[in-house]
């Protein structure tokens, strides 16, 4: 087994703290790689304080991970030591159901492995996340990064770039659409940015005022505070689609009512309340609710290249792992500008 040190929580009532465990060896087909940084996603914290279900304990959470491989297994071909290589929010799936055929290995009707928080196929193994100093992942699930693009702030991209790039291609937002960003934190920053890229009008909804003019530099055409009825009036059945991103309880009629006829509201935010939909929001003017979940290997590569090819990255604020719990601390708060991504050298 292979030594490797991490941020732990022991349970959802403790603090994250140093700890060590072991990585397997590196199969045939596994990449091992150092990480050099980390992302800290909203859903992190979700997870180590059992938001949505009870979680698999010591939890190393992280699924933004980027750094440089180590080694390789005998059979691999993708990677070779000295590459750059990152893994998101899954490291396997069954790679046999009509999903995983179609590179929706998020969607695994056989059920993905989660980078963290899950076990892996064998049905007993934990699997550990990236806010730690080394991780063996199966080749098919290891991703190339640009050298080209600055590496921390390419970490993000494991999970909020492709969570807000997949359904923003799955509907075809594009030219001529009026696209809102609901939240602008860690997912919605870069769904201004991949909005702004794909040709729609985009407008960020928010509940901060002092976030306006970040969104006018991230490319947003409009930003409307939540909170003033005059500022909403304006955009009352306006939009052709609603990227939901945020991470707690909310109204969800009164934004739909944001939307024009035919209009979608795009859940990719998860609340830990479930949400509370009337029949009358959807059925007048013709509105749905949906969702989306991460995105699948090959289009998590194709949004990797994408952001490659536009210069696209995370705005983020790089930390020391030992102050993660204050990252937290805003974060809950509102106050991401927009993403905390950790240095791993500092574990
Ligand atoms: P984040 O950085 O904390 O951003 C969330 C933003 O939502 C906040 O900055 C805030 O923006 C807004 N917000 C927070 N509470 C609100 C409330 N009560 N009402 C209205 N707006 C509120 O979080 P994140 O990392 O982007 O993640 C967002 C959510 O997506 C989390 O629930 C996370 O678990 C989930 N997620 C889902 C997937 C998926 O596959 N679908 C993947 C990754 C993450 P303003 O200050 O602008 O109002
Ligand atoms: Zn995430
Ligand atoms: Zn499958």
């Amino acid at each position: 087994m292979i030594q490797a040190k991490g941020y732990a929580a022991q349970s959802p009532t403790t603090d994250l703290a140093p700890w060590s465990f072991e990585r397997r060896e590196v199969g045939p087909h596994d990449v091992q790689f150092e990480i050099l940084f980390c992302g800290v996603c909203h859903s992190d914290l979700h997870q180590i304080k059992n938001d949505w279900f009870p979680g698999i304990f010591p939890m190393v959470p992280g699924h933004e991970i980027v750094g440089k491989v180590t080694k390789v297994g005998a059979h691999v071909k993708k990677f070779k030591e000295g590459d750059l290589a990152g893994t998101g929010c899954l490291v396997d799936s069954c790679r046999e159901c009509e999903n995983c055929k179609e590179g929706l290995e998020q969607y695994c009707l056989n059920g993905s492995v989660q980078t963290y928080n899950g076990v892996e196929r064998d049905g007993k193994t934990p699997t550990y996340g990236g806010y730690s100093n080394t991780i063996v992942v199966h080749e098919d699930f290891v991703l190339h990064l640009s050298d080209k693009l600055d590496l921390a702030a390419t970490a993000p991209l494991l999970c909020a770039g492709i969570t807000t790039y997949s359904p923003l291609k799955h509907w075809k937002v594009g030219k001529g659409h009026k696209l809102a960003v609901l939240g602008l934190g860690g997912l919605g920053h870069m769904a201004v940015k991949f909005g702004v890229a794909f040709g729609a009008e985009v407008t960020v909804l928010s509940t901060s005022p002092k976030k306006a003019e970040d969104a006018k530099k991230l490319g947003a055409h409009k930003f409307v505070v939540t909170t003033d009825p005059g500022q909403v009036k304006g955009v009352t059945g306006y939009f052709d689609f609603i990227l939901d991103t945020v991470s707690a309880e909310h109204d969800l009629p009164f934004y739909m009512s944001l939307l024009r006829t035919n209009g979608v509201h795009i859940c990719v935010g998860a609340p830990s309340v479930p949400y509370q939909v009337p029949a009358f929001s959807l059925l007048g003017g013709r509105k749905s609710v949906a969702g989306s979940g991460i995105g699948g290997l090959p289009e998590t590569q194709e949004m990797l290249d994408f952001c490659a090819e536009r210069n696209i990255v995370s705005d983020i604020e790089l930390i020391d792992i030992k102050n993660v719990h204050a990252a937290y601390d805003r974060m809950v708060k509102g106050d991401v500008r927009y993403r905390f991504v950790i240095d791993m050298a500092t574990l």
